[in-house]
């Protein structure tokens, strides 16, 4: 079976293909940059990860659009309450984010483009949209009159036929039960920010940021656009309102949504207070690869329940993989090929493209490559495995590291040069020969205080980097 998702579009799973060619064009939202992400938001930015890089894997060009909403209302509060410029503000949390995805492995975007370096190109759309007749004025403000688009709800799969025309909201988020024609230009605040333009002074609403960037790189119809359930509603169901408006073409082809990351059966959330950042999960001692892990273990239409036991069986879980490799690489096998185990690997490696190709069904992914380690580990303890049934399980670890991405450890900065490190297990070795126990047994913690293991066999002591 070939490649297929779930639109939300439609309810069905379909096959996907791109429009034109074999460029995927994908528009992603990105992070609104007021504070540092929660691993709720990473659990979203991990699934575009997977999809991303699946759609790679299976040969396809990715031109991939991720936003950051730069400026909003919360922006400008926490900015003002720091006394800080709103670029002073965002700059920090940017980079912050940036930080997180490169520590949690996730490809960078074709392009990452902000909110405040696409004003013209907003103003632009919403001067179209009053040419078509869908906007208002009210009190300084523009707002979309979704009156005017009988199909607004399609996404949603919500019925808004009767609702009050003309009621306004100018938040960004709303729930379904208020539907509401809503704000694309905002009137300026006292002291706040604003931009003047030729629809007047003020400052864009959340949605049509979106709806702008997205058609100035991708074009008036996209292949895949994502984000997490909440965005659903409104901001999708505003995104299609704005755009098919304009260009009267689907916006999007398909539609990829991911499950909530719960703490506790609540959705795990800034406003909630029931938060981690990766930062806080790291300063406990667990590597960015093990959230990876975590996040991307449980398919994306499930509800994520985030718990310290099931971060510690990602640790493990990546442990066995780290172990079987090392295994691979360098045990020593008889020549030949065992040709149960050489079939057994191929079957590993269809089950893995099938369940990934089945909606990124990440869980069945997994499940099929431990239950081959586990064979082989067997197989290994026996004596059956041979010597060139070692390539094809390498290229199997190889190919599930392409999506996955945690074999390799995060480096650790340990600050000690290998030479101090060498130096230092001399002088334990020392100290373990004139029986000065207490003095190289502080001297092992030292070095694992600073991130070097220590190993010590027949050939004499080896370390390595956590
Ligand atoms: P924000 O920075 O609030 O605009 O959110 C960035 C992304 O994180 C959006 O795609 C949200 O849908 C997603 N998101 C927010 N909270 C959660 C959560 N608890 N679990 C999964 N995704 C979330
Ligand atoms: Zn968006």
């Amino acid at each position: 079976m070939a490649l297929r998702f779930y639109n939300t579009l439609t309810q069905q799973v379909e096959l996907f293909q791109p429009l034109e060619g074999n460029t995927v064009r994908m528009y992603t939202c990105g992070p609104t940059v007021y504070n540092f992400a929660h691993i709720g938001n990473l659990r979203t930015f991990t699934f575009e990860d997977i999809l991303r890089r699946w759609l790679i894997y299976r040969g396809y060009q990715m031109k991939h659009v991720m936003n950051i909403t730069d400026v909003d209302d919360k922006i400008i509060r926490n900015a003002a309450a720091e006394n800080k410029s709103l670029a002073e503000y965002t700059a920090k949390y940017t980079q912050a984010f940036l930080e997180d995805m490169a520590a949690l492995r996730l490809q960078k975007p074709e392009l990452m483009v902000k909110a405040t370096e696409h004003i013209p190109e907003m103003v632009d759309a919403i001067e179209k949209l009053a040419e078509c007749g869908f906007t208002y004025q009210s009190d300084g403000s523009i707002y979309y009159r979704i009156a005017k688009f009988p199909e607004y709800g399609k996404l949603s799969h919500n019925d808004f036929s009767g609702i009050r025309a003309g009621a306004r909201v100018d938040m960004d988020e709303y729930d379904k039960a208020n539907a509401r024609d809503f704000v694309l230009w905002k009137a300026p605040k006292d002291g706040e920010v604003f931009w003047e333009s030729e629809i007047g002074p003020g400052r864009p609403g959340w949605h049509i940021e979106c709806s702008a960037m997205a058609m100035k790189y991708l074009g008036e119809t996209l292949d895949i656009h994502a984000g997490g359930v909440d965005l659903i509603f409104p901001h999708h169901e505003n995104e299609i309102a704005q755009s098919e408006a304009i260009t009267s073409k689907p916006f999007a082809r398909f539609w990829l949504h991911s499950e909530f990351l719960n703490v506790e059966s609540q959705k795990m959330a800034k406003s909630a207070g029931n938060f981690y950042t990766l930062r806080d999960l790291q300063a406990e001692g667990y590597q960015p690869e093990v959230v990876r892990y975590l996040l991307a273990s449980v398919p994306y239409r499930k509800k994520l329940n985030f718990t310290f036991d099931g971060l510690k069986a990602a640790a493990r879980a990546i442990g066995r993989l780290r172990d079987f490799k090392l295994r691979l690489d360098t045990d020593k096998y008889p020549d030949g090929v065992n040709e149960k185990i050489l079939e057994r690997t191929r079957a590993a490696l269809r089950q893995f493209e099938e369940s990934l190709d089945d909606d990124l069904n990440t869980a069945e992914a997994l499940a099929a490559l431990f239950e081959f380690v586990r064979d082989a580990n067997t197989a290994m303890d026996a004596g059956e495995f041979r010597a060139e049934n070692t390539a094809p399980a390498l290229d199997l670890l190889e190919r599930f590291d392409r999506i996955f991405a945690v074999l390799e450890p995060t480096k650790v900065e340990s600050g000690l040069s290998d030479a101090r490190v060498d130096e230092l297990v001399q002088e334990r070795n020392a100290a373990k020969k004139t029986r000065n126990f207490a003095r190289s047994d502080q001297i092992r913690q030292d070095l694992l205080d600073s991130g070097i293991i220590l190993e010590d066999t027949k050939e004499g002591t080896r370390w390595k980097r956590k």
